[in-house]
């Protein structure tokens, strides 16, 4: 049985005091250390330093929102993954649609972004995702498959094995419009069907697939009652503890 995955990412946003009090709330969940759902936020490099000392011993995780495919050298503004690991993360996000539009991130990159994480032991939350225009023009699984295809080139079972998958519509990213619970599952399905055929229906099965885009309070419930949706990745709503411990909630209740 696998367990719900709620992850949010915080994106540019934050401060060491609206951080702080952020934490505090989300540290109040009363299911944070039970075995059902884990919960994690992936914050702005600058802050992981007060993560791990805010968190460090609690069951809340923390991850990263990218990484430096390169393990060091001259990359002016990159970070390591022996980095993140220093700050024990647990998580690094990896091809965000942010990142693949505004940084030209290709899926060989993101590929080779999730194998840096894995090899220092960082799990990678490896985002997919259509545009709307991809959507419209029916290509949705060829988008998103190839995508995969890229990731299970690089990525062997056993690093399969400790990465999360998270399937964000381009189209549902911070527009309040939100894939309906059967068009999500229709993805999951097949992103499990695609790693299943490369690396066997054992990882498959254990893989978190995330879903992620304008998942709210108000729709988690659907969502994360599909048998192929194992959790969220939280953006806006990450960043108001109320609005992120209700989705929590939600996956508690799943
Ligand atoms: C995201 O940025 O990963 C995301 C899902 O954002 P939002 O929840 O705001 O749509």
């Amino acid at each position: 049985m696998r367990r719900k995955l709620i992850a949010g990412n915080w994106k540019m946003h934050g401060s060491l005091s609206s951080n702080a009090a952020l934490l505090e709330e989300i540290m109040r969940w009363p299911h944070l250390a039970g075995d059902k759902v884990e919960v994690a936020v992936c914050i702005p490099a600058p802050y992981l330093a007060q993560a791990q000392q805010l968190l460090g011993g609690s069951a809340l995780h923390w991850g990263a929102q990218d990484v430096s495919e390169h393990p060091s050298g001259a990359f002016t503004g990159e970070v390591s993954a022996a980095m993140l690991a220093e700050f024990a993360c647990r998580y690094a996000i990896v091809g965000h649609s942010e990142r693949r539009t505004w940084h030209k991130e290709s899926s060989d990159q993101v590929a080779r972004k999730a194998a840096a994480a894995l090899n220092r032991g960082v799990q990678a939350i490896i985002c997919l995702g259509e545009t709307l225009v991809e959507r419209e023009a029916g290509q949705t699984a060829a988008v998103v498959g190839a995508q995969l295809a890229a990731v299970l080139e690089t990525l062997s079972a056993e690093r399969m094995r400790q990465t999360v998958l998270a399937y964000e519509p381009v189209w549902a990213i911070g527009t309040g419009k939100t894939a309906t619970p059967e068009m999500a599952q229709e993805v999951h399905a097949m992103l499990r069907a695609q790693v299943a055929a490369a690396h066997g229906a054992e990882v498959a099965q254990g893989l978190q697939i995330l879903y992620g885009g304008s998942m709210k309070p108000d729709n988690a419930a659907q969502l994360l009652a599909m048998p192929d949706i194992d959790g969220g990745l939280i953006g806006g709503a990450a960043l108001v503890a109320a609005q992120f411990l209700a989705i929590a909630d939600a996956a508690q209740q799943a």
